[in-house]
């Protein structure tokens, strides 16, 4: 029984939706309420009515000031209803509501921070090296954005993208994932209420394979921006072979945190039961590999089993709560198996392991000692609360190990030693590294990874500059006529 029927938002309006699906509470295991499933021909019409907006006066002649503004207003709006936005989010994805609370008040940081880059992202003007020339470059809208977001941290993952894209000037369609839409569709009413002309931002959700194909490789989208798990991003490389979009992509990661002896030990300790616990280990920079220096293993690991074992599991709209459940029942399989799979090929289990509540789909957090071994558990991204443990004899050992990866997202070192905080923060293959701090995160700081972490980085100046291109216009200050019409000038 649903209680709940979500829309479309296409052309400023709320579709009533052709066709819808089930969305799940994962803290009970039970449908909750329904959800649209755009279709093709709904990307389509969603897509137009962005180009039509690209390319309307009211959007295109709008002052940057004037769209720094609205953004402004739409991250006023977002913090005004971070508890209600919180409660649909925890809802529909079992994130814990005193994260959901938090994070969603910052997320109106990051449209505050887009707006008041807006008028601050300037073109250039070159001293080009010919006489009777001047060149001005100009940055303009790179045109309609398609971004495309899982179901982890939807309205953060979607604020990096719609921030930068709006203060650029560009139009968007925005994709929520299947599996917990619900906060990003709530999140419409405020983009309507800010007053962004129709057509300007349209969010809506469907699956992949017809949903996000068909808008990621629309002939009319100039720009994917993504966030999802490496194998769908292939997907979304091939489909904008058909459009040629410019495309960035956010992946996944299996992050480690290095752990030297001569840390702090107990506030190591509390970073990465944050790293790999904290959001049930549902994030894209969990901290899933421990490497710590062989001297201290053992002591490190009773403090972390002590801290995990006392993590306070249950619903997650109870602000007490600690760990939720895991989103979906795909997921929790998904863990199961990797989990069992490294047992059996010679991990050794801490803590954890099992389902500690009864319905939902919920997975007790999990320390599995690797021993020195290349376990599916220190390979594969799980998306879980499970920490594979490795120990290392030296500084280059810890080097290696935490190298050892394709992915390359984000990363974490805990020591006293200045000189080795450096060393290591320069030579680890991530696009980001915690010293003795670890998941920290702001509007004004560059995001993004390395290798199979993907593409491009969010957050900070520059990501406006990816939601622009430059022209070049040359202007002849000369009265003279052209000269040699046969000669390049
Ligand atoms: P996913 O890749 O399964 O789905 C992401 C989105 O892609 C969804 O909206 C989905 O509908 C859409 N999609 C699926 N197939 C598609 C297709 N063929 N064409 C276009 N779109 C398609 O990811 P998920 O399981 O929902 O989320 C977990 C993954 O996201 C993890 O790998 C995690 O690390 C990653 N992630 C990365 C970051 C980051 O910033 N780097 C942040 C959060 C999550």
């Amino acid at each position: 029984m649903t209680d709940a029927v979500f829309r479309n938002f296409i052309d400023g309006r709320f579709d009533e939706p052709s066709a819808t699906f089930d969305s799940v509470d994962p803290s009970a295991g039970t449908a909750w309420a329904r959800m649209p499933a755009a279709s093709e021909a709904d990307v389509d019409r969603a897509v137009e009515a962005a180009h039509r907006a690209l390319r309307s006066d009211l959007w295109r002649r709008m002052t940057a000031t004037a769209r720094g503004k609205l953004l402004v207003k739409l991250g006023d709006l977002v913090a005004a209803n971070a508890g209600r936005l919180a409660e649909l989010e925890t809802r529909d994805t079992g994130k814990i509501i005193r994260e959901t609370r938090a994070q969603i008040a910052y997320v109106g940081d990051y449209y505050r921070y887009y707006g008041g880059l807006a008028d601050k992202h300037e073109g250039a003007h070159v001293p080009v090296d010919k006489a009777d020339l001047d060149v001005i470059i100009r940055r303009e809208p790179i045109g309609v954005v398609a971004a495309v977001v899982p179901w982890n941290s939807q309205l953060f993952l979607s604020a990096v993208k719609l921030g930068p894209a709006l203060a650029a000037g560009c139009t968007i369609v925005l994709k929520a994932s299947e599996d917990g839409p619900a906060p990003l569709l709530a999140f419409a009413e405020l983009v309507h209420e800010a007053g962004f002309p129709a057509g300007v931002v349209n969010i809506l959700t469907g699956f992949g394979h017809d949903c996000g194909r068909r808008l990621t490789s629309h002939p009319l989208v100039s720009r994917v921006a993504f966030t999802g798990g490496p194998s769908t991003a292939r997907a979304v490389v091939r489909n904008t072979a058909e459009n040629l979009a410019y495309t960035t992509l956010e992946l996944g990661g299996k992050s480690p945190v290095v752990v030297f002896a001569d840390a702090d030990l107990d506030s190591a300790a509390n970073a990465v039961v944050a790293g790999i616990f904290a959001a049930t280990g549902q994030s894209c920079v969990a901290g899933s590999r421990l490497l710590v220096e062989r001297s201290v293993k053992d002591e490190f690991l009773a403090r972390l089993k002590r801290k995990a074992e006392a993590i306070r599991i249950g619903d997650p709209q109870d602000p007490a709560t600690e760990m939720g459940p895991l989103a979906t029942l795909r997921q929790r399989d998904w863990i199961e198996k990797v989990v069992a799979e490294s047992l059996t090929a010679g991990g050794m289990l801490v803590t954890g392991g099992t389902r500690p509540v009864g319905s939902g789909f919920y997975y007790a957090p999990t320390i599995i000692d690797a021993n020195g071994s290349d376990l599916p558990c220190v390979r594969e991204e799980l998306f879980g609360p499970v920490l594979s443990v490795l120990a290392f004899d030296s500084e280059a050992q810890a080097l290696a190990l935490a190298n050892d990866t394709p992915f390359g997202l984000a990363s974490g070192v805990f020591t006293s030693n200045l000189g080795k905080a450096h060393r290591m923060a320069r030579d680890i293959h991530a696009g980001v590294v915690w010293v003795n701090t670890y998941r920290a995160v702001s509007p004004l700081v560059p995001f993004g990874g390395y290798g199979l972490s993907g593409l491009g980085r969010e957050g900070g100046l520059d990501a406006i500059r990816d939601y622009t291109r430059s022209k070049s216009v040359w202007i002849n200050t000369s009265d003279e006529p052209i000269p040699d019409p046969f000669v390049m000038r």
